[in-house]
């Protein structure tokens, strides 16, 4: 049996590698607090996907040093647009780029997964990251929370963090609820670049909205691919998984009617990914003594608003300023419950937005679509954006 951690200081555990998990470990060493890492996979990864990381999460980065190496792999687009499914009519433009940085002093970024959780794998502390170690059990004694792992290692710390995703396994010792599925699915594939080079010389994140499905579409990895992510009705329930394999033949039948730019980028994916898509409900609460949850742990939330890693990435920036300052054990609760304090409100509000995107964005053409595109046409200025991502995670 060992503990969490070494030297002096608090013995902090942090279940899960994903981006939450690596993001607060670096968030941690920006405190000067060192914590040990558990990953149930053998080998550092992430899934072959695009990412969008909004002046939000990016600025939480950019204070952890991370500019330079983000810069080096992230695109940065000029705007976010919103198309018509069947004619390709503008709805609605808001600039980003310079736009964005001139607001927000952070950029509006578009990245492949792996590339951003090598950044942040990178700016952990040294020798913190523990593989091939699944966390079965959290159990919480008087003075200290014991880790037992499946190959029946156990460690000791003084605070437990999951980050350990949507089917959580600290989280199952705060509540017994289910994820909740949305009705939706998603195919995701990434097409090499120079098959759209329209995508790669003119960088915008392109929304195609149609009754019942969107699609979008942007560069990642320096340009070189191209990112895509439709969404269809769901067909089934089952467990979502990082894993399932899609059809291309299918995702391109879901889209036959659409926009001939819709059905090129379709036909330059050579594999997709299928998701069925869950969120669960808000939490009671994520906090239960020396244990707390972040990320998808914490929140998992439908992707339609690009937020579930960007709310990840606040989390792992309020948590650390909430521990960092505290160097007695006694002290973790109340820690705790402070970064809990300031940080259900806002996933609670993002959470609900991205349900509430999932009718919005896949309305049937009719009196409701007209409105909501009529309102796309008139909210295009960014500082409608200011709530979402002018904030300040590290600020509690
Ligand atoms: C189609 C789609 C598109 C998306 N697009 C965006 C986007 O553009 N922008 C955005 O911000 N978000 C987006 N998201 C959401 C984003 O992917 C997630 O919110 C984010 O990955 C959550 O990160 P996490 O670290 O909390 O959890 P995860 O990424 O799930 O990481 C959890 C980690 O914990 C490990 N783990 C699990 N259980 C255990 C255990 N018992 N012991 C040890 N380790 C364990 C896992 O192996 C994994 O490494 C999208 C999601 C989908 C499905």
């Amino acid at each position: 049996m060992s503990s969490t951690g070494s030297g002096p200081g608090l013995r902090v555990a942090v279940v899960g590698a994903g981006i939450g998990g690596l993001a607060t470990a670096a968030a941690l060493k920006k405190w000067g607090v060192r914590c040990d890492v558990y990953e149930q996979a053998e080998h550092l990864r992430e899934v072959g996907a695009g990412l969008q990381l909004a002046p939000n999460a990016s600025a939480v980065l950019y204070r952890l040093g991370l500019a330079e190496p983000l810069r080096r792999v992230a695109v940065r687009p000029a705007a976010v647009e919103m198309r018509r499914w069947d004619t390709g009519t503008l709805l609605g433009r808001t600039e980003l780029g310079a736009a964005c940085e001139e607001r927000y002093a952070a950029p509006y970024l578009t990245v492949h997964r792996a590339d951003l959780h090598r950044i942040l794998a990178t700016a952990c502390p040294e020798g913190s990251l523990h593989l091939a170690m699944r966390c079965a059990e959290v159990v919480e004694h008087d003075e200290e929370v014991r880790l037992h792992f499946a190959d029946g290692s156990e460690r000791r710390a003084d605070v437990v963090i999951g980050a350990d995703g949507i089917h959580s396994t600290v989280r199952a010792g705060l509540a017994t609820d289910s994820p909740r599925y949305s009705g939706t699915m998603v195919y995701r594939g990434l097409a090499p670049a120079d098959r759209l080079p329209r995508h790669r010389d003119d960088p915008r994140v392109r929304l195609w909205l149609g009754p019942g499905q969107h699609c979008v579409i942007y560069p990642v990895s320096e340009g070189d691919k191209v990112n895509v992510v439709a969404t269809v009705p769901g067909r089934e329930r089952t467990q979502e998984s990082w894993t399932a394999r899609g059809d291309v033949a299918d995702v391109r039948a879901a889209y036959a009617g659409w926009h001939a730019e819709v059905r090129e980028v379709l036909l330059a994916l050579d594999e997709v990914s299928l998701w069925v898509l869950h969120d669960r409900d808000p939490l009671p609460s994520w906090t239960l003594g020396r244990r707390t949850v972040l990320g998808d742990a914490a929140h998992p939330m439908l992707p339609f608003l690009a937020q579930g890693a960007n709310q990840a990435i606040e989390d792992a920036a309020a948590l650390a300023a909430c521990l960092g300052p505290v160097t007695c054990p006694d002290d973790v609760p109340a820690a705790l419950t402070k970064y809990e304090a300031v940080r259900r409100d806002r996933t609670d509000t993002v959470h609900a937005g991205a349900r509430r995107n999932n009718g919005m964005l896949h309305l049937p053409d009719g009196p409701e679509q007209r409105r909501r595109d009529a309102e796309l046409a008139t909210a295009t200025d960014l500082s409608n954006q200011d709530w979402l991502y002018g904030h300040d995670a590290f600020t509690v």
